[in-house]
């Protein structure tokens, strides 16, 4: 069951081995900085370049373990912890978790509900990454269906409220993209300009490379127990998150139950899809986007994509066709021939 830490450190390695790679000779002259520590319940690595690159990424840890208490449904002082278990209530919140409520809100209506912060009971029923990940009864999942609905959120100016006793917020698949640009915000405080932070496969890089080259970022191969990279992606200033059905899952008789659930059936999404990643900016946006369109699906979720502005993504099918978005063809590399390109509009599978 608990295969996912494994695979996150497969993840994690398949980036570093790409961003070691990276230093040159002007490397040498500019202090550097590293750090790993499990927070938000995954892998965070970071690395910073720069005079000011040891306390950058010290603040930018502990930043995020700072988000980590704030928005943790197990942590008991946390925001959402006390908004889950008074529903009816209005709960003073801190401004971060506001700030990420918020975004969940407006990605949920724009998205038509695909993806929901208030997936938490059918996260909980599911229990995946847990050991007990089970496949529920009908009925319950038409009870945690009907604990699941945005319309059930309701913000304030500094605190907010769960209108329906039973609901309950899970900020699983945006609030590591926050924490990002949070670390983001911290390094550039300190004036450092060359740095990469990755929490379990949600990797922002700040800057380019210390010789001025792009970042290059190793997208992992979605084949179950594959440590290696199947893309390439030359990145600067930008972020690449990814979600996929192989990071959390469970089997029960043959068939794959993973971490992403349709908030329309109350089932994890099924559409063929091994992965979607969102290739930006903005990481905050990213990590939402990359839950959204994997619910979403190929179509659907590429159409959506491409009505907004810079923002990309590659979808990768159980068939290992790949499909991406029009700004991504001369940035990426696929770079493992199993994986086949697919030209044009065609989704067809
Ligand atoms: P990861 O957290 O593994 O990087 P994601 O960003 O896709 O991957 O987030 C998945 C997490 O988001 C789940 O573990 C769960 O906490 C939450 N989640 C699951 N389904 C949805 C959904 N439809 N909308 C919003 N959040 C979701
Ligand atoms: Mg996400």
């Amino acid at each position: 069951m608990f295969k996912n830490k494994k695979l996150i450190l497969i993840t994690i390695l398949a980036v570093f081995l790409l961003i070691l790679t990276a230093c040159g000779n002007k490397a040498e002259e500019l202090p550097q900085a590293k750090d790993t520590a499990f927070l938000m319940d995954t892998l965070v690595q970071m690395q910073a370049h720069g005079e000011n690159a040891e306390v950058a990424v010290e603040e930018s840890m502990e930043r995020i373990r700072e988000i980590e208490n704030l928005m943790s449904k197990t942590i008991k002082s946390s925001d959402i912890y006390e908004l889950n278990h008074n529903p009816k209530t209005k709960i003073q919140i801190s401004q971060a978790s506001m700030a990420v409520l918020k975004k969940a809100l407006e990605y949920a209506k724009m998205t038509d509900g695909s993806f929901d912060p208030t997936i938490g009971a059918l996260v909980e029923l599911w229990g995946i990454g847990t050991e007990d990940a089970a496949v529920p009864t009908q009925s319950e999942i038409e009870k945690a269906l009907s604990n699941t609905g945005y319309q059930y959120l309701k913000l304030y100016e500094n605190s907010a409220k769960i209108t329906n006793p039973g609901v309950k917020i899970d900020l699983g698949g945006i609030a590591k993209g926050y924490a990002a640009e949070e670390v983001k915000d911290v390094v550039q405080k300190h004036g450092i300009q060359h740095a990469f932070v990755n929490l379990g496969g949600n990797v922002l890089v700040i800057g380019n490379k210390v010789d001025g080259s792009p970042w290059k970022i190793g997208i992992q191969d979605p084949r179950e127990g594959r440590g290696n990279v199947m893309a390439i992606v030359d990145a600067v200033d930008s972020t690449i998150v990814t979600s996929g059905n192989y990071e959390r899952y469970f089997e029960e008789n043959g068939k794959l139950y993973h971490h992403i659930i349709n908030p329309e059936t109350g089932y994890p999404a099924r559409n063929n899809l091994l992965s979607a990643s969102i290739i930006s900016e903005n990481s905050f946006d990213a990590d939402a986007l990359s839950t959204a369109v994997y619910v979403m699906g190929l179509e659907k979720g590429m159409n959506f994509i491409e009505s907004l502005e810079n923002v990309e993504v590659m979808f990768i099918t159980e068939k290992l066709d790949v499909y991406l978005s029009s700004g991504l063809k001369d940035i990426i590399e696929i770079t493992d021939s199993d994986f086949n390109i697919i030209e044009g509009e065609s989704f067809a599978n």
